[in-house]
C-alpha cells in the first residue's frame, strides 16, 4: 500500500470495487529484476496484468514481452514493443495464430510436442523455438501441474524434429510454479536443461537459450525471498550445471513484476451469522468472479486491511463475494481474521492484487461489472 494509492483513493473516492496500480512500484520491481539478474533478458508475462500503462512503462524501460495470444501480442506492439521483443510463449496455439504472429514479425515460439513444432514450421519458417519441459511445481502456491511441457527425454526429440523441419532449435523453457517461494526450485529443471543441451550438442545441434519462466513471488502475508536471493540461487545453479558454457537466459516474471503494485478497494455489504455465537460471515462487493479468482482452493491469501479499524481486536470470519453462486467464497476452510468491530459499509483494502485480478474477472456474472482498474 503506497502513499500514492492512498492519496488517489482519498481524492477520487471511486464507487464500487476497484484496483489501483502504482507504476512506481512496477518500475522499481523491473529495476530490481534487472539488478538481480543482469545477464538475463526480462520478458514480462503480459497475462498477469495487461493494462496499457503497465505495458507502455515496461516497453520504455526496455522489457521484452511473453505473450500467450495474438491479442496479447497486439497489446505489446501497441505499447511500443518491436516484434523482436515478443515471445509467443503459449505451447497451445492455433496454426492460424502462429501465422498471424509471424506476419507481425514475431519469431520466437514455445512448443512442447512434435505436432506443435509442425504448425510453427509450416507458418513461421526458420523461426526460433524453445521446448518447454515439465516441472512439478513443488513449493509453489499456484502450481502449474502437467498441462504444459514434456518430459526432458522427449524434449530432445521435439527439438531435433524442429531442427529437421528447418526451424532454429533455440532452447529449453520451464516454469517452476507461480508464487514459488523456494529460490532453489529452479535447480532440478536447470539440470535437465543442461542435459538436453549436451545431448543435442552431441548430435550437432547447439541450443542457445534457457527460459527460466516466472514464479518469482510477490508479498502477501508471509515473507518472501527478494529478487537478489532468486538471482543468486539461480545463477549458482546455472554455473553448476552448465559449467563454463553459460547459455543466454530469459526470465518471465508476471506476479513478481506487478503483484505488489496493486491494491483493491472493496466494501463490506453484509456481516451476518448463520446461528447465534456462530462464526461471522462477511460479504464483500468483490469475490471470485470479479477479481479474486486466485482464492480458488484458498490458494492465494491476500493481506486485508479494514480502513480505520487497524488497531481493533480481530476474530476469524468466513469471507465471501457478492454473487449468487455458492462457490463465491474466498476463505472458509481457513477463516480470515478481521476486526470484531467490522460493520456494513466499511472499506477494506486488499493488498498484493496487481497480478491476476482484472483479467480474471467475469464480464458480468449476476450483472456485476468486471473489476475497474486505475493505473497511476
Ligand atoms: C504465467 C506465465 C508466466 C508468469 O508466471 P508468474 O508466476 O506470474 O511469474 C511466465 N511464463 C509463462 C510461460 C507463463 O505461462
Amino acid at each position: 500500500m503506497t502513499d500514492r494509492i492512498r492519496d488517489f483513493l482519498r481524492r477520487h473516492r471511486p464507487d464500487g470495487p476497484c484496483l489501483v496500480v502504482d507504476l512506481d512500484v512496477v518500475r522499481s520491481n523491473y529495476l530490481a529484476f534487472e539488478r538481480a539478474m543482469p545477464d538475463s533478458k526480462i520478458f514480462y508475462a503480459v497475462k498477469a496484468n495487461p493494462a496499457p500503462e503497465i505495458l507502455e512503462l515496461l516497453a520504455e524501460l526496455g522489457s521484452n514481452f511473453d505473450c500467450a495470444s495474438v491479442q496479447e501480442i497486439d497489446m505489446a506492439l501497441a505499447a511500443g514493443a518491436s516484434p523482436e521483443r515478443i515471445s509467443f510463449g503459449n505451447t497451445i496455439k492455433k496454426e492460424r495464430d502462429v501465422a498471424a504472429a509471424f506476419t507481425r514479425g514475431v519469431s520466437l515460439f514455445a512448443v512442447d510436442c512434435e505436432a506443435e513444432v509442425e504448425k510453427v514450421a509450416r507458418q513461421a519458417p526458420g523461426a526460433r523455438v524453445f521446448c518447454r519441459i515439465l516441472c512439478d511445481g513443488d513449493g509453489a502456491e499456484w502450481a502449474l501441474s502437467r498441462k504444459f511441457g514434456c518430459e526432458p527425454d522427449m524434449a530432445v526429440g521435439v527439438l531435433e524434429h524442429a531442427h529437421r523441419q528447418g526451424l532454429n532449435a533455440y532452447g529449453v523453457s520451464f516454469h517452476v510454479g507461480s508464487q514459488q517461494k523456494n529460490p532453489h526450485a529452479w535447480d532440478e529443471a536447470l539440470a535437465s536443461a543442461a542435459n538436453i543441451f549436451r545431448t543435442l550438442s552431441d548430435r550437432g545441434i547447439e541450443l542457445r537459450m534457457v527460459n527460466l519462466g516466472g514464479g518469482f513471488a510477490t508479498k502477501y502475508l508471509e515473507e518472501i525471498p527478494g529478487e537478489g536471493e532468486y538471482g543468486q540461487a539461480i545463477n549458482a545453479s546455472i554455473r553448476s550445471h552448465f559449467g563454463n558454457r553459460i547459455p543466454e537466459t530469459i526470465i518471465e516474471p508476471g506476479r513478481g513484476m506487478v503483484g505488489n503494485a496493486g491494491v483493491i478497494k472493496s466494501e463490506v455489504i453484509l456481516v451476518s451469522q448463520k446461528a447465534k455465537d456462530d462464526i461471522r460471515w462477511v460479504y464483500l462487493d468483490i469475490g471470485k468472479f470479479n477479481g479474486l479468482a486466485e482464492t480458488m482452493d484458498e490458494a492465494i491469501r491476500y493481506p486485508i486491511q479494514a480502513v480505520g479499524r487497524e488497531e481493533d481486536a480481530v476474530a476469524p470470519v468466513v469471507l465471501a463475494g457478492p454473487t449468487c453462486d455458492s462457490v463465491d467464497v474466498m476463505y472458509e476452510k481457513k477463516p480470515y481474521p478481521l476486526p470484531i468491530s467490522l460493520e456494513i459499509g466499511d472499506e477494506l483494502l486488499i493488498g498484493g492484487t496487481g497480478a491476476y485480478t482484472t483479467t480474471y474477472a467475469s464480464v458480468a456474472f449476476n450483472g456485476f461489472p468486471p473489476l475497474q482498474s486505475f493505473v497511476i
